[in-house]
C-alpha cells in the first residue's frame, strides 16, 4: 500500500458541502472512464468545471482515434478551451479518474487550471499496464541516461525562430 502522498491538498475537502460538489464531479469523471471502457478507450475520464458547472469533459481516446495524445485530460483541455474561447483556463479545475502522466499534468500547468482532484494514482495506474510512473522516473534522469536515446542539432538556426518572436511586437504571451 502506498501511503497518503505528500502532495494531497486536504483544505480544499475541508467543507462538507464542497466535499460532496466534487465528489459529484469526480463520479462524472470516473463514469466517463467506464463508458470509455465500452468504447474502445483506455479507462480514464476527465471533467472540467469552472464556477461550479461543468465546461467540458473527455474521455481516452488513444486506440479509436489512432491519437497516443489522446488521454481524457487533454481531450478535456481541448473541449474546455474551445468552449470558452480561450487557451488561459484559469479559474477551472480538473477532476481526473487518475493522477494525470506528466503530459497531461503538463497541460494542465500549460492550460492554468487552478485545482486538481483524482481518482486512481500512479500506482494504480501502473497495476493495470499503464505505466507513468515509468515516465515520471525519466523526467528526472539526465537525458544521457534516458531511455529516450537524443542528441541535440542545429541550434543556433533553430534559435532563429525564437528571435523572431522576440522581436515581434504585437505577439500574444501564453
Ligand atoms: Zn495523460
Amino acid at each position: 500500500m502506498q501511503g497518503m502522498k505528500p502532495t494531497e491538498d486536504r483544505e480544499l475537502l475541508n467543507e462538507e458541502k464542497d466535499r460532496r460538489m466534487h465528489e459529484r464531479f469526480m463520479r462524472q469523471a470516473i463514469e466517463l472512464a467506464r463508458r470509455s471502457v465500452d468504447q474502445g478507450g483506455g479507462p480514464f475520464g476527465a471533467v472540467i468545471v469552472k464556477d461550479g458547472q461543468v465546461v467540458a469533459t473527455g474521455h481516452n481516446r488513444v486506440v479509436p482515434s489512432c491519437d497516443p495524445t489522446a488521454h481524457a485530460e487533454v481531450t478535456a483541455i481541448r473541449a474546455a478551451a474551445e468552449a470558452l474561447g480561450s487557451f488561459d483556463l484559469s479559474g477551472c479545475e480538473i477532476y481526473t479518474s487518475c493522477e494525470p502522466c506528466p503530459m497531461c499534468l503538463g497541460a494542465i500547468y500549460w492550460a492554468r487550471i487552478d485545482r486538481m482532484y483524482y481518482g486512481c494514482d500512479q500506482q494504480d495506474a501502473a497495476r493495470i499496464g499503464f505505466d507513468d510512473s515509468f515516465i515520471y522516473r525519466e523526467i528526472a534522469l539526465d537525458p544521457a541516461q534516458r531511455r529516450l536515446r537524443s542528441c541535440r542539432l542545429l541550434a543556433d538556426e533553430a534559435r532563429e525562430a525564437f528571435r523572431a518572436w522576440e522581436a515581434k511586437p504585437d505577439k500574444t504571451e501564453y
